[in-house]
């Protein structure tokens, strides 16, 4: 929200200014290579210098993991800065004075009055922990807990006192109102209208946002009390668990270091994994994880995984909630723990080393949700069989690559008894449904990126030349129209340049701020890091023309498929307008200029009329 606070003039021009190889060179030793510098990916395990900065665009992207992006979000991802930080960040290292009203304050009056009650809520609580006789019982359940005085420092655990109003008490000293205090949920009213703290006896567990903001609280009851065994913060202006990930901004480097991030659900478990060595773990705060945890995880990794009880893990929430990092891009995996095992006690039993071990043998979202599928046991019919398939096979569809997929059908045929044809085909069958991709334009197959055929390579080259020359962009409308588009990534890059163009700024910093989801941003900037081949007039047609080709052989095929479905009916009619349509499609310039083509649509149509023919060939009955 704070985007909107600076006028995008000011942000445009001071990424335009500053000079990205200069300010990235100073944290990440780069080497020039071509036209690019390169060094090794600052944000994940890379052994090769996959990370790579222009200067002419003023990107950096990295082709192993996708982290990429402007000066902005370098500084971001690299100083875990929010977006008005790193602005000012900039703004000072450039010399530039911003306009007063800019920055986080504008965002919200109350935010920073806000944020500074729960940091003094976090430090009264702190002190009752440490105070010698109050906070005797909490720190007595938190040393059976085996949490280390470090590990209580490093998390900023407290206690509240059993005392109706001490908290209130304190704040109100320091000059704070009991409503806003009210607000963010640190006292409530009695039935009398009096009031008093919110929680009481309990041990605290402060939540921050990812920069380390306090925004909340959790409070556990302590052992022989009575009440429920959690109490949240309600949720605020500053606190929203949904958009929460608890003890991101302490897992950051961890994240870095092992290359993926491991989610639980409770404060206790992420805790207790720090405390042993495992730095890269952060917890959910509940099982169902949502798409705005998903992107906050996805600003530091490509992987993710989750480590719930084994009595959460298998719930329609838990396993929608993992839909949704995948359909972010995120690579996800699942520890299986035994039913009645939590992570905490699993650390506790087999230490850094065991726990580790089991991160290694995760199962892939894929075999997990197949496990879950198959919880009553394997299905023995066809009408089994194919509802468990029907289950799991949108996972094999967004699956990160080619290699996976067809790791993925394998699995499938041995776990179903399945011949691998049927799965295939069911799979193709899948991909041509709607259902799958229910919100087309916003999400992407960004993967689709590493395995291109023609029409894609054609496609993504066409793209790339006009982000050099936007001037092609109405000569292409002109003559291909506006949807045409195989992959909707492309389409989604496609739309926003026709939307940005014209505007002031470089285009692909225009293009690159309106794409939402991590896999189009990581389709993009892969584009961009590529070069443009040769001469971009030659280029352009060639491209075209190869559309071209793909939009004729798809109408062709619609065609056919339409008749086949006519002759099947015996619905002569329409065989007849179905033929006269095919003619005037063969009869446009396109379709007989190419004669191979012509020859081609015969056989096909040859097939689709004596469907024995197509078996005798060879080919799979449904194609
Ligand atoms: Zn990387």
């Amino acid at each position: 929200m704070y985007r909107d606070m600076i006028p995008q003039e000011i942000v445009h021009d001071l990424v335009q200014r500053a000079d990205i190889v200069a300010l990235i060179g100073e944290r990440v030793p780069l080497k020039q290579r071509g036209r690019h510098h390169v060094g090794r990916c600052p944000f994940h395990q890379d052994h090769t210098p996959s990370f790579t900065v222009t200067r002419e665009k003023g990107l950096f992207y990295c082709f192993g993991c996708g982290a990429g992006g402007n000066v902005l979000k370098f500084l971001m991802l690299f100083e875990n800065l929010g977006f008005t930080e790193a602005v000012e960040r900039l703004a000072e290292r450039l010399g530039v004075v911003l306009p007063r009203d800019v920055g986080r304050e504008a965002a919200s009056p109350h935010r920073e009055r806000h944020l500074a009650i729960l940091r003094l809520a976090r430090d009264f609580y702190r002190a009752c922990l440490g105070d010698p006789r109050t906070g005797a019982a909490a720190r007595e359940y938190l040393a059976r807990r085996g949490v280390s005085a470090e590990t209580q420092a490093r998390f900023q655990l407290g206690y509240a006192p059993v005392g109706p109003d001490g908290l209130l008490k304190f704040l109100q000293e320091r000059g704070f109102g009991p409503e806003e205090m009210e607000c963010l949920g640190l006292v409530s009213r009695t039935a009398g209208g009096r009031y008093q703290d919110y929680f009481r006896d309990r041990v605290i567990f402060p939540i921050w946002d990812h920069r380390g903001n306090v925004v909340g609280f959790g409070a556990r009851v302590l052992e022989g009390r009575e009440g429920p065994k959690y109490l949240n913060s309600r949720e605020s202006e500053v606190f929203r668990k949904g958009h929460t990930v608890y003890g991101l901004h302490l897992a950051v480097d961890g994240i870095r270091r092992a290359g993926h991030a491991v989610v639980v659900e409770g404060y206790m478990d992420a805790i207790a994994a720090h405390q042993c060595g495992a730095c890269n773990v952060v917890a959910s705060m509940g099982t169902s994880l949502t798409r705005e945890q998903g992107r906050l995880l996805a600003r530091y990794t490509r992987e993710v995984v989750i480590a719930y009880d084994g009595d959460a893990a298998g719930t329609a929430g838990v396993l929608r909630g993992l839909d949704l990092l995948q359909e972010l891009g995120l690579e996800v995996r699942v520890i299986g723990l035994p039913p009645g095992e939590d992570p905490d006690g699993v650390l506790r039993t087999r230490g850094l080393e065991g726990w580790q071990q089991l991160a290694q043998e995760a199962k892939s979202l894929l075999e997990f949700k197949l496990e879950v599928a198959m919880a009553g046991g394997r299905p023995r019919t066809i009408p089994g069989k194919l509802a468990v398939l029907r289950q799991v096979l949108p996972n094999v569809a967004r699956a990160g690559s080619a290699v996976a997929r067809e790791e993925h059908v394998k699995l499938l045929a041995r776990e179903l008894d399945l011949s691998w044809e049927t799965i295939a085909d069911e799979l193709k069958q899948l991909r041509r449904n709607d259902w799958l991709f229910p919100d087309k334009d916003s999400k992407t197959d960004y993967n689709m990126i590493t395995e291109y055929d023609g029409r894609g390579k054609a496609e993504a080259g066409l793209l790339r030349l006009l982000l050099d020359h936007p001037g092609y962009l109405d000569t292409v409308r002109e003559s291909l129209g506006e949807d045409f588009f195989a992959y909707p990534v492309h389409r989604r890059i496609f739309d926003e340049m026709v939307v940005c163009y014209g505007q002031p700024g470089e285009l692909a910093h225009l293009v690159l701020e309106r794409l939402a989801e991590p896999a189009e941003q990581d389709a993009f900037l892969r584009l961009l890091m590529c070069d443009v081949p040769g001469d971009p007039e030659a280029l352009l047609l060639d491209y075209m023309r190869t559309i071209r080709r793909g939009l004729e052989r798809e109408a062709r095929l619609k065609i056919l498929d339409r008749l086949r479905r006519a002759e099947e009916q015996g619905d002569l009619q329409a065989v007849r307008s179905t033929l006269t349509d095919l003619q005037r499609l063969l009869a446009t310039k396109g379709g007989v200029r190419d004669g191979r083509t012509a020859e081609r649509v015969d056989r096909e149509g040859q097939e689709a009329r004596y469907p024995h023919l197509r078996r005798n060939h060879g080919l799979p009955a449904k194609c």
